[in-house]
């Protein structure tokens, strides 16, 4: 009987002790690992302390603009500048995160314009940057103030001051390089590629979808006009146009649109032209626009959507994903594909 029992006690320590102890044992495993620090359910915080400062080879702290209304040449603390541009460009109203991106945006535009036209730019050589919509659009706080009202600068003032401070040295960069971050109001759902705009291609101005724009008020609009106005208009800027009521629907086709379907080219009778012609002549929110003819009412509809170039971050966009969560980071890495945000060298 005692042997019996003893080989009961043994078979009970292998089958249950023993097993018992290795799990314990493994368990340990784990513990040890995080009382040396590294924990598996936090995710190590890429804050931009951790992130090496960019050293460019530019004095960022002040920047040249040449004030198209005084015809003058302002020296701005960049700061200063970049809340100027933040409340010319965006709505103050707007969510933080969205005038943070705004922020980043417009002080990267201004270092890279600085860097790329040291000497002036070409349409304002006393300057490589201007305080107009050639440029980005920017106003003093008194000028603020005298559009908007002092309550205006009670209430929102403060919030620009955050969304610049706050960001305070971070640009975007490209592989290394500061981008020129382009943006514009409104993509109608879908940005446009860069090359497909303008005379250029840059591999971060790729189009993305932009989500969360219906609140746009300039997200789809049509204006509507006589067909006489219509051809008036056309005939005004092309006068050699063989087109009367009759044969329009023939001679104005559609040649190209882009991928995200902009109109890339357009045929007026034997002219090919670009979108943006047509876009200028009828005064039209974007190049993203469908003509259509309704000979029972005599009228000619052009239906738009978006506002803008279509190019890089859409600030309703950007404001949709400040609303609906995203940080100032992601709304930036959504609209510039591949970039970093990071802090300057000071
Ligand atoms: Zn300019």
């Amino acid at each position: 009987m005692k042997k019996l029992a003893i080989y009961v006690l043994t078979v009970l320590v292998i089958t249950i002790l023993l097993p018992t102890v290795i799990v314990k044992t493994f368990n340990f495993v784990p513990k040890e690992i995080s009382s040396i620090g590294v924990s598996f359910e936090e995710k190590p915080k890429e804050d931009d302390d951790k992130k090496e400062p960019v050293e460019i080879d530019y004095d960022f702290e002040k920047v040249m603009v040449y004030n198209s209304k005084t015809n003058t040449v302002e020296v701005i603390p960049i700061d200063d500048y970049v809340k100027g541009v933040v409340a010319a460009e965006m709505p103050a109203e707007f969510h933080i995160e969205a005038l943070k991106a705004q922020a980043i945006a417009a002080r990267t535009y201004a270092i890279s314009r600085s860097i790329k036209f040291e000497e002036g730019h070409p349409d304002h050589k006393l300057a490589p940057l201007c305080t107009g919509i050639h440029c980005q659009a920017y106003l003093s706080l008194p000028q603020l103030e005298e559009i908007h009202g002092e309550s205006w600068v009670e209430k929102y003032w403060s919030k620009i001051e955050e969304a610049v401070e706050s960001t305070n040295n971070l640009a975007i960069f490209y592989e290394g390089e500061i981008i020129e971050p382009l943006y514009h109001s409104t993509s109608g759902g879908r940005t446009e590629n860069v090359k497909d705009v303008f005379a250029i291609d840059l591999p971060y101005l790729k189009s993305v979808s932009s989500p969360y724009e219906e609140e746009a008020p300039r997200f789809r609009e049509t204006v509507t006009m006589s067909i006489e106005d219509f051809i008036k208009k056309i005939k005004s800027k092309y006068p050699m146009a063989n087109i009367d009521k009759n044969n329009l629907h023939e001679k104005i086709k559609l040649i190209e649109r882009t991928a995200t379907g902009r109109v890339k080219k357009i045929a007026i009778d034997t002219n090919v032209v670009d979108g943006r012609e047509l876009r200028d002549l009828f005064e039209l929110n974007s190049t993203n626009f469908t003509i259509s003819l309704d000979r029972k009412l005599n009228i000619i509809e052009i239906e738009t959507y978006g506002f803008g170039h279509g190019v890089g971050m859409s600030q309703w966009g950007a404001n949709g994903m400040g609303k609906n969560g995203k940080n100032y980071e992601e709304i930036l890495k959504h609209y510039y594909t591949g970039v970093e945000i990071l802090p300057i060298k000071k």
